[in-house]
């Protein structure tokens, strides 16, 4: 039986931290397995809240090759830039005239971004960026979608923008699957709720075991645990959360020690510190081989898009005969 497909993307922001590791990509190392996968750099994403794209070019080499460090393999699985396959704006421009302002103004995940971000004015773009993540699922007419809770009201659009063209044009698209993440957000070194570079709190997944330690050290604990031996909050940490994931064997351990006031924060970050660069290790190693050779991330790429093309151009032709265009 032919596998199912799953579309996986991400914005190029550079050097990717732990959080991507956690949120995404060890779920999408997983898949790659399971399913016929394809992996998106959603570079034109990044122009709905960012017009200068003077960094995108290297932003986008320092993602890849976080993701083949991190063991994505790209004959399975193809990386590629949405803005080098042009169905994926085309389909964009047509599925524009199947959703409604009033269905997009109320999507909540897009009311928290605004809230967040501070925006007074936003752009078309920017309202309709669910709209351009349903021409990119749906243009490899994917089965499934690996989000966090937070996208889940986006691949729900994607739903519907799948039944509205089927409906009215014929059947061309299937209507995708949320796949979620089990551990899907890391909080960040100064116990924000999540791990972001704007944010400033992160650890990347190409920090030197120093550059980690330097971090580590200074991150939020338990505010209530002033001195060594006070009682701890460990479900209040963010360096037990570290814990649960890079450390799982000693997690009981530590959460004796912390509440009964054994184990002091600095003890404790440093064995976080000792597992997470136990993690990193192989990554760093990794790294090398691609930062040593540019034009084999090139050709990764190239490669990719090649791929990404040909089965961009048949769902097109399809939907064009569909509609009676052309
Ligand atoms: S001992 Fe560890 S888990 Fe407890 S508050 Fe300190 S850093 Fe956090």
């Amino acid at each position: 039986m032919a596998k199912k497909r799953v579309l996986s993307g991400m914005r190029p922001t550079g050097k990717l931290h732990i959080g991507h590791y956690v949120g995404a990509l060890e779920n999408w190392i997983k898949l790659q397995n399971e399913y016929e996968s394809y992996h998106l750099v959603a570079d034109y994403h990044v122009l709905t809240t960012d017009l200068d794209t003077s960094e995108i070019y290297q932003n986008t080499i320092d993602m890849i090759i976080d993701w083949l460090a991190c063991g994505l393999e790209p004959e399975k699985a193809p990386f590629f830039r949405q803005s080098q396959v042009k169905e994926h704006s085309e389909l964009y421009l047509i599925f524009n005239m199947l959703m409604t302002k009033a269905r997009l103004e109320r999507n909540p995940t897009l009311k928290e971004q605004i809230r967040d971000l501070n925006m007074d004015n936003i752009t078309i773009g920017y309202l309709s960026y669910p709209i351009l993540q349903a021409a990119d699922i749906l243009l490899y007419k994917g089965n499934a979608v690996p989000v966090g809770e937070d996208q889940v009201p986006h691949v729900e659009i994607t739903r519907e923008v799948a039944r509205k063209f089927n409906n009215v044009f014929g059947d061309v698209f299937p209507e995708p699957e949320p796949l979620l993440t089990r551990f899907s957000r890391l909080p960040g070194l100064d116990g924000d709720s999540k791990m972001s570079k704007s944010l400033n709190n992160t650890i990347l997944l190409s920090d030197s075991p120093d550059n980690v330690w330097q971090k580590l050290k200074k991150a939020v604990t338990d505010t209530q645990k002033v001195r060594r031996n006070d009682p701890g909050r460990p479900d209040v940490c963010l360096v037990f959360t570290y814990h649960k994931k890079f450390n799982p064997n000693e997690v009981e351990n530590i959460e004796k020690g912390c509440k009964s006031g054994e184990l002091g924060c600095v003890d404790c970050k440093k064995m976080c510190n000792d597992k997470i660069n136990e993690f990193l290790a192989p990554l760093l190693e990794k790294r090398i081989k691609y930062e040593n050779d540019i034009d084999l991330v090139k050709n990764i790429l190239a490669e990719g898009e090649t791929k990404a093309r040909v089965i961009a151009s048949t769902t097109m032709a399809e939907v064009r005969e569909k509609m009676k265009l052309g």
